[in-house]
């Protein structure tokens, strides 16, 4: 039974507070949660929950970790923040030579920011700036996927899929970019070439007005839980190179280990021009984000008759959230997490498979920690979740997904929980 004050923060919460895409007559459902351990998340109401999503991502170690806690504590006793103009300190500079040692070869130039979006914002700016600094300042737009998403700021929507990409709203706003159809090579197939002569005609066809590709390496996050071909990337890669277009790869959700791979150009063996990480940096601690490109880039740029690069938000370089992220990559280095996603993706590819048969499922796929069942019909969310609450695990379906991306430390007895009421729950649709 909720007592009066989980009642009250409920009524606050429905009476004046927006969700992610939310509606404020019309609000979801909502659950309080009071606290979160390991994988689990502990409702006010008592109930405990096996958590699928890692909060969208970011959760990889589990939730309330040691270290990552102790990080966080010394850090906030030396100083929580101090602005980046002018002053730098220890966990900054740390944390960029972690990401300038892990991330694909030649990427050793970091610019960090706050989220995830605005590491899209400031991938586009580069590039446009970089153009400039070329004295080509008509190759300002950029050529995207469809099914593709990058965020929810001006910039990054412009880049979204214009139709599944939630912004249709803005169209009138926004830059007017370039699309390319989305892969159809499926990740597990074999490559099909023609899978690339959309993008190939679209880069012959603009490239002159083009600053860069943008695009999420393997995995379409939001626009739709798709995995393609890395022989894909490696062709973009190559057509980038051919119609002096720059290759910028959002790695936001794909980054750290959650395909197979640190991060998923990996499985193409190819280094972007510019790398937008994000979400699990900080290992879902604190939202931070990071911008890397090349020497070459960084040096055009600031050669440049504008000097310096223009951008420089209030927190930047977060000291707490550095000290965090950078506990976060030794954790990663310290613990065989390729070995924890590959045994992630086994028990997912034997528990969900056989979901393949069910009437009302269109396809299911695994792809390292992450399993998706894709409905034939969209799911009913609210009831949907509430199915999956009743089973103890939470869930966020969305459209016709069903997805989990589960955090690298859940055992196999967790995973067993939570893909048994998955089978039960799509057993019922
Ligand atoms: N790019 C990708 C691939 C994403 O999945 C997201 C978040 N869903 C973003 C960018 C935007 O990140 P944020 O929500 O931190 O702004």
């Amino acid at each position: 039974m909720p007592n009066q004050l989980t009642t009250a923060l409920l009524e606050f919460d429905k009476a004046h507070i927006w969700h992610p895409y939310s509606s404020m007559s019309n609000p979801m459902p909502m659950q309080l949660v009071e606290s979160a351990a390991g994988v689990y998340i502990h409702l006010s109401d008592g109930k405990k929950l096996i958590d699928g999503m890692a909060s969208w991502w970011s959760v990889i170690h589990g939730y309330n970790h040691p270290a990552l806690n102790k990080a966080m504590l010394e850090q906030s006793q030396k100083m929580a923040h101090v602005m980046f103009g002018g002053l730098t300190h220890e966990p900054a500079i740390k944390l960029c030579q972690n990401l300038v040692e892990i991330s694909p070869d030649g990427l050793d130039k970091v610019f960090l920011s706050d989220s995830g979006s605005v590491a899209v914002e400031v991938a586009m700016k580069m590039a446009i700036q970089y153009w400039q600094a070329k004295q080509q300042p008509n190759k300002h737009q950029f050529l995207s996927l469809k099914n593709g998403y990058h965020g929810d700021t001006f910039g990054a929507m412009s880049v979204c899929d214009p139709v599944t990409g939630m912004h249709h709203l803005f169209a009138h706003s926004m830059m007017k970019n370039h699309f390319s159809e989305s892969p159809t090579c499926k990740f597990h197939d074999d490559f099909d070439v023609s899978s690339i002569h959309d993008l190939e005609m679209k880069l012959k066809t603009h490239h002159t007005q083009l600053a860069a590709l943008i695009l999420e390496p393997i995995v379409q996050g939001a626009g739709g839980m798709k995995f393609y071909h890395p022989e894909y990337l490696v062709a973009a890669k190559q057509l980038c190179e051919q119609y002096n277009v720059l290759f910028i790869a959002d790695e936001i959700a794909t980054g750290f280990g959650r395909t197979g791979e640190m991060f998923a150009c990996q499985h193409a063996d190819i280094s972007p021009d510019i790398l937008c990480v994000g979400k699990s940096l900080t290992g879902g601690y604190m939202s931070l984000a990071a911008t890397l490109t090349t020497d070459h880039i960084a040096t055009t740029i600031s050669n440049s008759e504008a000097s310096c690069f223009m951008h420089g938000p209030t927190f930047m370089g977060n000291p707490l959230a550095c000290a965090i992220a950078n506990e976060s990559i030794e954790l990663l280095k310290a613990t065989d997490w390729q070995a924890n996603v590959k045994r992630i993706e086994a028990f997912l590819t034997q528990a969900l498979l056989g979901l393949i048969d069910c009437e009302s499922v269109a396809d299911v796929r695994v792809l390292g920690a992450i399993g998706v069942i894709e409905m034939r019909d969209a799911v009913d969310m609210a009831s949907i979740t509430s199915a999956f609450i009743e089973r103890g695990v939470w869930l966020r379906p969305f459209g016709k997904l069903i997805y989990i991306m589960p955090a690298f430390c859940m055992s196999d007895i967790e995973l067993g929980v939570l893909c048994g009421a998955m089978v039960e729950v799509v057993g019922l649709a």
